[in-house]
């Protein structure tokens, strides 16, 4: 995949282009943005684009010579030569961090840090100091393979406070071939000082068609696609969440008149992913919400959706707090059966 192939931020993917283009590369950028709206996919057509040998000026030729020696390309004379504007998706580079196997473009993120500590990823629940300074060694090694190091610290909004002033000593004053990439579901958990350091992209929800057809793409029969679009709220991740649990609950019988206990205690067994699966529960009983409020206009129920909609978005807010993510959800699904409001 190629900068062409994302759907939507054409004007952030423009701005890109331009840095690399003239070969003005920050050393630091930050994408920002809701989750599932592709920021960790652009930053690595990024890192692609800027470590990509396939220059377009160069002769053609050389493109067949590209797969034709597994030892690394010359690095080029000049340190900082002038990337390609985008990637090709065939030579060995592209290749390589598509795998994940390019020793010089490291991603920093839940898994990374759950080997290291030898743990399950998804027990990582923020980025800690060890980490940044595990991958701080590769920051000042020598390229081992092409002229730009590129580091994506994904989920960044996780890092610590130490693990902040350690990844801040880093960026006072970055090697000059190496890039790094903050990607960010928000930006107010960074230290200011951070974010001056970096050149900032907002990365804005997709609109329904994008979501729709990435679902297509990944498999989904039309139909599906188009609903859980609809629910996405223009995230993916939204519409992955959506698809799991609906499945989830499918399996579970959910009719007569035990059917809120059934649902509570069909939740995973393990607290925080419990809690996780209950917000995505609420977030689908506030989407079937706001979806009959905005049927019922001006018609005489519209204002008992409005109240159920308001009391959920303060359950929802619990669910942040220690109070039992089981009892959150009884409450939601007894005040939203009372309008018949259900996870459809
Ligand atoms: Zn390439």
């Amino acid at each position: 995949m190629s900068f062409e192939k994302i759907l939507g931020h054409s004007r952030n993917i423009g701005r890109l282009k331009a840095l690399l283009a003239c070969g003005r590369v920050p050393p630091a950028l930050l994408f920002s943005g809701a989750e599932g709206t592709g920021k960790f996919l652009v930053a690595k057509e990024f890192a692609k684009a800027l470590n990509c040998l396939h220059k377009p000026a160069e002769d053609p030729a050389a493109e067949e010579n590209l797969f034709a020696s597994a030892s690394p390309p010359p690095i080029p004379s000049t340190l900082y030569p002038l990337p390609s504007d985008d990637a090709c998706d065939k030579c060995v580079s592209c290749l390589q961090i598509d795998s994940g196997a390019h020793p010089d473009v490291r991603i920093i993120d839940a898994d990374f840090q759950g080997f290291l500590l030898d743990e399950a990823a998804r027990k990582q629940k923020s980025l800690k100091i060890d980490t940044v300074r595990e991958f701080t060694r590769y920051v000042y090694q020598k390229n081992m393979f092409s002229p730009w190091k590129v580091f994506i610290i994904n989920d960044a909004h996780t890092l610590n406070l130490n693990a902040q002033n350690a990844m801040l000593k880093i960026l006072e004053e970055p090697p000059g071939n190496a890039v790094f990439v903050l990607v960010a579901a928000k930006k107010n958990t960074l230290l200011p000082t951070i974010i001056s350091r970096t050149y900032a992209l907002n990365f804005k929800a997709l609109g329904a068609a994008d979501v729709e057809e990435l679902l297509e793409r990944s498999g989904l029969p039309l139909d599906e696609a188009s609903a859980l679009s609809e629910l996405s709220g223009g995230s993916v991740k939204n519409a992955g969440d959506i698809k799991r649990v609906r499945d989830r609950l499918a399996s579970v019988a959910v009719s007569g008149p035990a059917r809120i206990f059934k649902l509570v205690s069909s939740l995973p067994k393990e607290p925080y992913m419990a809690r996780e699966e209950a917000k995505i529960m609420l977030n689908m009983l506030i989407l079937s919400a706001r979806k009959k409020w905005l049927a019922e206009g001006r018609g005489q129920n519209a204002g008992r959706f409005a109240a159920l909609i308001k009391k959920l978005l303060g359950l929802r807010k619990l669910l942040n707090s220690n109070v039992t993510h089981g009892l959150v959800l009884e409450t939601a699904l007894l005040e939203s059966e009372k309008l018949s409001v259900s996870f459809q």
